[in-house]
């Protein structure tokens, strides 16, 4: 069911794609362009990648402890919103104090924008700010025509070269796998498992081989997929964890010792109860899906193996810079599987939401 707002349109109208109320589907509304003040760019969007954390905002919630619901109000979401944070496009007006960027160039948009004040947010890492303002998720992103950015410091300039729907998925899916690479500290010849072979976990297996010495393991219950991440991304091994035992395959793989590094890109209880089976001495387990549940930990394990527990979320804006180098220079390269208009969005979340895009869905506004 698609709502169009009474009110008349006319040539200052933006169409986005909101969601009014957890659940419901989301509404084709039009609303007033925005028009750039100081240091803010309003970028005509091109694509706006459909995220797996989108189908969290809609349905209002994340799975937390007991089965108890997290609600995203609690965490300061609110409703209308238009979500999309995975944003490419070219910059349509700037305001007066916007340097560096002209009209039509086209863009990325890092949507991990923070207060600008607190420590993260001092030391670049924005996207952990204590008060953030991420776009798509604290104020209105990417399922739009045309999206107002904070400030110019936001934008990174893609060239010519690159292809903006591949492109939009660097701002969030690449760069969350880019941040949990970086969080895992990858040495030659280690051992890294990484859970979920998915989008994320086929970026994380790309970039694990491009940039450093692992071996690298692939587990998942879907076999197409094991099949994708051992041709496109370059696994060495991969393991169906719903066909054999996920702790017995990784020991028989490791020698029995264990895996020194793990990429959690589900992060459900089941997912990570194995992991914590499979872990050699001094191992980095880093969690980055948000599937959620919960997990019972042997408290004196964690000194006596020395393992680290690392939450990633997402990377800074300086990540984003090395990613698009990397796009450039053909390391790394983004499936886009499937492509939406702006009033498909409800279709785009649903197919998500049931495992039916398997690599990126994008929204072409
Ligand atoms: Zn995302
Ligand atoms: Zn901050």
């Amino acid at each position: 069911m698609i709502l169009l707002l009474i009110r008349e349109p006319c040539d200052v109208d933006v169409k986005s794609a909101r969601i009014i109320k957890p659940h419901e589907p989301l509404e084709l509304q039009q609303l007033e362009i925005p028009k750039p003040s100081g240091v803010q760019v309003l970028v005509k969007v091109h694509s706006s990648g459909v995220c797996h954390s989108d189908i969290h905002l809609w349905e209002g919630g994340y799975e937390g402890l007991d089965g108890q619901v997290l609600k995203t109000t609690d965490r300061g979401v609110k409703y209308p919103l238009t979500p999309g944070h995975e944003i490419a496009g070219t910059i349509e007006d700037l305001g007066d104090q916007a340097e560096g960027f002209k009209k039509n160039e086209k863009v990325l948009v890092y949507p991990w924008i923070g207060e600008g004040l607190c420590p993260a947010c001092r030391r670049g890492e924005e996207n952990l700010c204590d008060a953030p303002r991420s776009l798509g998720i604290y104020v209105d992103g990417g399922y739009s025509e045309y999206v107002l950015v904070p400030s110019y410091k936001y934008l990174v300039n893609i060239g010519d070269d690159l292809d903006m729907d591949a492109d939009a998925t660097l701002s969030c899916s690449v760069l969350t796998a880019y941040g949990a690479v970086k969080n895992a500290d990858l040495k030659p010849n280690d051992n890294v498992v990484i859970v979920g072979a998915g989008g994320l976990g086929l970026m994380a297996i790309q970039l694990a081989k491009a940039l450093t010495g692992a071996r690298i393991i692939a587990m998942d219950i879907d076999d197409n997929k094991l099949k994708t991440v051992k041709e496109d991304g370059g696994a060495d091994e991969i393991v169906n964890s719903k066909k054999e035992d996920p702790v017995k395959a990784i020991m028989e793989l490791t020698s029995n010792l264990g895996a020194d590094a793990i990429i959690d890109f589900v992060n459900a209880s089941k997912t990570v109860e194995a992991d914590m089976q499979f872990l050699r001495r001094r191992a980095r387990v880093v969690l980055v899906g948000l599937f959620g549940g919960e997990l019972k930990l042997s408290l004196v394990s964690m000194p006596t193996r020395a393992y680290r527990l690392i939450g990633s979320y997402t990377g800074t804006i300086n990540d984003l810079l090395e990613l698009v180098s990397l796009a450039k220079r053909g390391v790394i390269k983004p499936l886009i599987s499937n492509r939406f208009k702006l009033d498909q969005s409800t279709e785009a979340l649903t197919m998500l939401k049931n495992g039916k895009i398997t690599g990126r869905g994008v929204i072409n506004p």
